[in-house]
């Protein structure tokens, strides 16, 4: 049975009837089979399954998307119900900042300044913030984090490498539509005519995938051609980085490299990467 709760007491009234390693699966709401995946993995793996559902205020800026983000409790929970979730955490945004914003906050540092950072300023730390207070809340051992927001995760590693948080951290592979559109909560913003021009994402990543054995520049290079010539596409970055540091590789780079683009559809901001095995030279 899925138990709905949406205060922090009725949380730790819940926690303290359950015992064993706990799974958290952190999310926004609007579920789709991405999150159906981290939760498939955290319930194969721990005896308590937990799924956090808010939009977490502190990470979005001025002008984005936060009043038009789709709220769609009721069939989350169905979602959760169907896949065994023992507890779907659903608070406010007072329960979960009850004097109103923080004073203090997690500092993303460096990491968070590039790619996704230069582009939404203050998001890193908006994220962390709320990934240490839902992990506390939830006493989570286990918290699983999806590649498909790759910054997101190489930082929430460090968060609680560099904070010792006691809790281990687990990436889900990105899960796609069969056309290679990596799912999102966001394209439900795509128009029809969008989507196929969203397309050019994933179809840019692989091409840029396939030239590895060429070395960086070639990948660079491919990847960059297909955006460019798919109309409708306005990139923010395109990368192909250092995993460990978000450094952009050098040409003699051997090992795996993240290669990883933000642009912008019609109104709608996507992101998508690949991990990329370059050989050195
Ligand atoms: P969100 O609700 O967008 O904040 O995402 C919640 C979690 O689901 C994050 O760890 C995301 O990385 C993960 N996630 C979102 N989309 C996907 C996807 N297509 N495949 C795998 N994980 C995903």
């Amino acid at each position: 049975m899925t138990q709905l709760v949406r205060s922090r007491a009725e949380l730790a009234a819940a926690r303290v009837r359950s015992s064993g390693v706990a799974g958290v699966v952190m999310t926004m709401g609007a579920l789709h089979d991405g999150h159906r995946e981290l939760i498939r993995v955290a319930r194969d793996r721990c005896e308590l399954t937990i799924v956090t559902v808010f939009l977490n205020p502190l990470q979005f800026g001025a002008g984005e998307d936060l009043s038009r983000y789709p709220k769609t409790l009721e069939s989350d929970l169905a979602l959760c119900t169907a896949e065994n979730v023992d507890i779907v955490f659903a608070p406010t945004v007072s329960e979960v900042y009850p004097e109103s914003e923080p004073q203090v906050r997690v500092s993303a540092g460096p990491l968070g300044d590039v790619l996704e950072g230069a582009s939404r300023p203050g998001h890193f730390d908006g994220v962390l913030t709320v990934v240490a207070k839902l992990l506390h809340l939830t006493g989570a051992g286990v918290a699983y984090f999806g590649q498909k927001d790759a910054q997101q995760l190489l930082l929430i590693r460090r968060m609680v490498k560099d904070l010792d948080f006691p809790c281990e951290v687990v990436a889900v592979p990105t899960v796609r539509d069969p056309d290679g559109l990596a799912l999102s909560s966001r394209n439900g913003y795509l128009s029809a005519e969008d989507r196929t021009v969203a397309l050019a994402l994933s179809r840019a990543l692989r091409a840029g995938a396939a030239a590895a054995p060429e070395g960086p520049a070639a990948v660079r290079r491919v990847t960059a051609d297909v955006l460019r010539d798919q109309s409708g596409v306005d990139v923010d970055y395109l990368v192909l980085a250092d995993p460990v540091n978000l450094h952009d590789v050098p040409e003699d780079f051997a090992g795996a490299a993240l290669l990883a683009v933000a642009a912008r559809v019609g109104t709608t901001r996507l992101i998508d990467n690949l991990v990329v095995t370059l050989g050195g030279r």
